[in-house]
């Protein structure tokens, strides 16, 4: 995860802090190996050259130079720079340890309606499971409702994954599943299928007294009219308190350039990017802020329920210093 990107950081921090003073020309050198790091992690090319910008100018316009510790400064700065790019600045608590927020905001009374949007295979139907659990670990009853009508297997995929969880997690919160795999007949057929499906969800997740009602929606291979339309119509039906975007992480720019054409279409408040225990070279984590407007939620770190982690940007920026 991030090994690469993580190494070359690790390699300009550790020649920045050994150092007892600093000319501009070292910040200069290290910024060039920097941008580097970000270009070959696939960060889009104005993201890189603007986080190099930005710590060029604050380095040598803090008098970083002259400080006792000029090495440790800098190191501070590209930390600041990293959490602001990988999803803003997070408030502080008084000795200056970042305030990590829940990342989901649930209504009263519930349910809170959560729809997942997301191309084909980016590992949206397993998040939908994935954030079943972590709910039903914090009491939550949630309802999973298969509104991805292409294919019976992808309803039977979540029902399966429904039953999974509720079986296999602890917690104190019950999972149910809402599910019509016979509408898969009329998908394609009859315009809004989807939508009485997720209308019925709606009812049911009402009846059953879920806290949080969870819609996995149809993916395509690639961005198109057809699908953002069918979205678009789901969610002006039933009006999502929160709508996620999944994203592949192992496809960097392509990632984000989805990400793009769905924040054009939806109002999207928040991104999971899975896929994150992969070999990710990092560009998608460090540039859909950026591109999307909207902060990474979580992130998906392997195949199994569980490997769903809340995204907190100072810790990955951390991580990638080292
Ligand atoms: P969907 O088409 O977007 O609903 O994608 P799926 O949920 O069916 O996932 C596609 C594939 O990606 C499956 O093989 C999943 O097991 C895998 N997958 C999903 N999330 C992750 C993750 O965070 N890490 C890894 N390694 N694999 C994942």
């Amino acid at each position: 995860m991030l090994g690469n990107l993580s190494e070359k950081f690790e390699g300009v921090m550790r020649k920045l802090s050994g150092q007892a003073t600093i000319s501009e020309g070292n910040v200069r050198e290290s910024m060039d190996e920097v941008r580097e790091a970000l270009l070959e992690a696939d960060v889009h090319y104005e993201v890189a050259e603007a986080f190099c910008e930005t710590v060029l100018t604050e380095a040598l316009g803090e008098s970083v130079l002259k400080s006792v510790e000029p090495g440790q400064q800098m190191i501070k700065i590209v930390h600041d720079e990293l959490v602001k790019l990988l999803g803003g600045e997070e408030a502080m608590d008084d000795e200056g340890r970042p305030i990590e927020r829940e990342p989901i905001m649930y209504v009263q009374p519930g349910p809170t309606i959560i729809m997942m949007s997301g191309l084909q295979g980016s590992g949206k139907t397993t998040t939908c499971g994935k954030l079943a659990g972590y709910m039903k670990k914090r009491g939550k009853n949630v309802m999973l409702a298969a509104c991805d009508l292409q294919r019976p297997a992808a309803v039977t995929q979540l029902e399966v994954l429904a039953n999974q969880v509720e079986q296999e997690v602890e917690g104190s919160g019950k999972v149910m599943f809402h599910g019509e795999p016979e509408k898969c007949a009329e998908y394609g057929q009859a315009v809004g299928v989807a939508v009485q499906v997720a209308n019925r969800a709606l009812e049911s997740a009402k009846l059953q007294g879920a806290d949080v009602l969870i819609l996995d929606t149809a993916g395509r291979l690639h961005v198109n009219d057809e699908l953002m339309g069918e979205l678009r119509q789901v969610s002006n039906a039933v009006n999502p308190h929160q709508i996620y975007l999944v994203i592949d992480a192992m496809t960097g720019q392509d990632a984000v350039n989805s990400a793009k054409a769905f924040h054009a279409q939806l109002e999207l408040d928040g991104v999971v990017l899975t896929k994150f225990d992969s070999d990710t070279r990092g560009g998608a984590a460090l540039t859909v802020k950026k591109i999307v407007g909207e902060p990474i939620k979580f992130i998906g770190v392997g195949e199994k329920l569980d490997a769903l982690e809340e995204f907190h940007a100072s810790r990955i920026a951390s991580r990638i210093l080292g």
